[in-house]
């Protein structure tokens, strides 16, 4: 009757169905049985390891016993060649935690090899795999693939591909399975442990057929890229990581990434664990997190730093070129580089050929060139952090940021609370949310931070939502990486404050409720479109049924409980809320109807 009593208590204003729930928790209390354990337990013997891979020495010596809580007992020679304090990355991939109940069952006949499950999976615990006929002889016994689909995977065989000891069960990847009949089916994890294997099998020795199709071109194209962020510690079914995950696909080879304080620091870097990895050349995100208050002046700091070291490269190619000082193939390599030095792409195959040459001379400013040969290719810069950041405590950081003109990619994964630290009311919430201090529903509108650096004229902008249009989401990212100046993308972000009373499995599927009823806009603003004497903002959401906004707030427990609380207030900021998204739905009709006159040629 206690336990009863303080559940009330707790739960109460989350509605009737929560608190009965919980109080069948305390009836089922008094059926509990009693399992002897065997004796023979007491001298179990624990394999340190189950999985067949080389384990690294920063596994074995620092992160195990970390893990095991005994990290204080690690001596200081433990951190011999360590002493700069990085942490190496990719560690999340030893840990293995096997948390799911259950895991996704791929059922190869009924696959229409769309990959959209990979796309959502906030994990990066479900991929595809293209099998040539030799890899799929070697692969474990009783693998099933499936013949690619007629173009270029047809010279392939194809498989999903659970990893099922890093999958956490959140089930969004069946959820969103566009096939007929399901080719994902959610089974106990104890059935699936074969898969282990053959996870190892794929991802060490198969690998990623990342050149087969053109990564760039389509969602399902992008996922045969290999994710650089990987089993990280976010909540199942988090609505944030799969946005970052899709950056990794794309550019994450030569990213850098600077992260503000909140939920995305913490699963992007909860030492010993980093779930920030690299690929078989060793290239992969250079991650590093920074306070709220500074974390976008931070990253615009590395991106100036960056900047300056490839001006210096340029200085001293340029020097030698006019010196006559290097050889005929290293002066051309140089010119290929000077050319292609902010063409992402193409600096990569510039900068192969100035090591190749570089390498071949003995000059002065060749081993300088050398020694400076991480900043050759072009670097991906991107400031990563949650509203409580970006609309609130670091906002006035952000917009200097912004404003500086360099060329720098801001994400803001919005939750529209401050996540990580318990729910608090940011500016990003909305009129009618209950937040900490905003208990009897938040009173004033979500500021519109799009709109807010849109004013600038030369800030790229985008406000995507991947559950709504996974498309839209990845033609933004490739828009924003492109762009030679600041770009800013606003990602709806499902988040367990909210409270989903459909559950994390859903938290794609909600994504697209919330755009469907005019809760979230889609839309991007290109500066570039502008100079070609087109309007610079595309609306991408079609009108939405306004008919089911108040179905969407009545879907998620951060609105309902106000109806518990507040019933009164809940009607006015209810409505309030509708009035708000219609303002800003139509604010940006109006921009999208702007007509813009081509520019009057000289
Ligand atoms: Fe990923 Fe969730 Fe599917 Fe597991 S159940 S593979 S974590 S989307
Ligand atoms: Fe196959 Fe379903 Fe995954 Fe599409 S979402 S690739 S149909 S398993
Ligand atoms: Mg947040």
């Amino acid at each position: 009757d206690e336990m009863k009593k303080f559940i009330y208590k707790s739960y109460g204003r989350k509605g009737e169905d929560v608190v009965n729930m919980n109080n069948a928790a305390v009836d089922k209390g008094s059926s509990v049985t009693k399992i002897e354990v065997p004796a023979a337990w007491a001298k179990i013997d624990i394999k340190k390891h189950t999985d067949t891979r080389e384990i690294p020495e920063f596994i074995r010596e620092v992160m195990e016993p970390m893990n095991a809580l005994k990290g204080d007992d690690l001596p200081v020679s433990a951190f011999k060649g360590r002493e700069d304090g990085t942490f190496p990355s990719g560690t999340s991939a030893y840990e293995k935690r096997g948390i799911a109940v259950n895991v996704p069952e791929w059922q190869p006949n009924e696959c229409i090899q769309c990959n959209q499950c990979s796309y959502v999976c906030p994990h990066a615990a479900i991929r595809p795999f293209l099998l040539t006929e030799e890899e799929l002889a070697n692969a474990p016994k009783d693998t099933k693939t499936i013949q690619g689909i007629p173009g270029a995977l047809k010279a392939y065989k194809f498989k999903i591909q659970v990893s099922v000891l890093d999958c956490t069960g959140c089930g969004n990847c069946a959820d969103v399975c566009p096939a007929k009949n399901k080719a994902l089916i959610m089974k106990p994890l104890e059935t699936q442990m074969a898969e282990a294997d053959r996870w190892y099998y794929l991802h060490d020795k198969v690998g990623y057929k990342d050149n087969v199709v053109d990564k760039f071109l389509n969602v399902k194209n992008s996922q045969f890229s290999q994710p650089l962020f990987e089993f990280s510690g976010a909540c199942a079914g988090c609505g944030e990581t799969p946005y970052l995950k899709s950056i990794t696909q794309l550019f994450g080879d030569r990213m850098i990434a600077s992260n503000a304080t909140g939920c995305s620091s913490i699963y992007s870097g909860s030492a010993p664990s980093m779930p920030y990895t690299h690929n078989k050349m060793g290239r992969g995100p250079a991650w590093a997190n920074s306070l709220f208050e500074d974390n976008a002046e931070f990253g615009l700091g590395l991106s100036l730093g960056t900047s300056k070291m490839r001006e210096r490269i340029a200085l001293k190619m340029k020097s030698a070129i006019a010196a006559g000082s290097v050889k005929e193939e290293t002066k051309a390599a140089f010119e290929e580089w000077l050319r292609d030095m902010q063409n992402a792409e193409a600096s990569r195959t510039a900068s192969a050929r100035v090591i190749e040459a570089c390498s071949k001379e003995k000059s002065a400013v060749c081993e300088e060139i050398l020694s400076l040969r991480q900043y050759l290719i072009k670097k991906s810069h991107w400031i990563i952090g949650g509203d409580g950041w970006a609309y609130d405590i670091g906002y006035g950081g952000l917009d200097h940021v912004l404003a500086s003109g360099e060329d720098v990619n801001v994400i803001v994964l919005d939750t529209e609370v401050y996540s990580n630290t318990g729910g608090q009311a940011s500016k990003s919430t909305p009129a009618g949310a209950v937040a900490k201090f905003a208990a009897s529903g938040k009173k004033i509108r979500k500021k519109d931070l799009g709109q807010m650096a849109m004013s600038y004229g030369y800030v790229y902008v985008a406000q995507v939502a991947m559950g709504s249009s996974n498309a839209q989401y990845l033609k933004a990212l490739k828009e924003a990486e492109a762009y030679p100046g600041p770009s800013l993308i606003i990602a709806y972000s499902p988040c367990i404050n909210h409270g989903l009373r459909n559950g994390m499995g859903k938290t794609q599927a909600q994504q697209k409720f919330a755009v469907e009823s005019g809760y979230w806009h889609l839309y991007r603003y290109n500066p570039l479109l502008e100079q070609e004497g087109k309007n610079p903002f595309t609306l991408d959401s079609k009108e939405p049924d306004w008919s089911r906004f108040q179905d969407f707030l009545k879907s998620e427990v951060r609105y309902t409980s106000l109806i518990q609380t507040f019933p009164g207030q809940a009607e006015i900021l209810f409505k309030a809320a509708e009035e708000n998204a219609k303002w800003r739905y139509k604010a940006y009709q109006r921009l999208a109807a702007m007509v813009y006159e081509p520019a009057a040629k000289e």
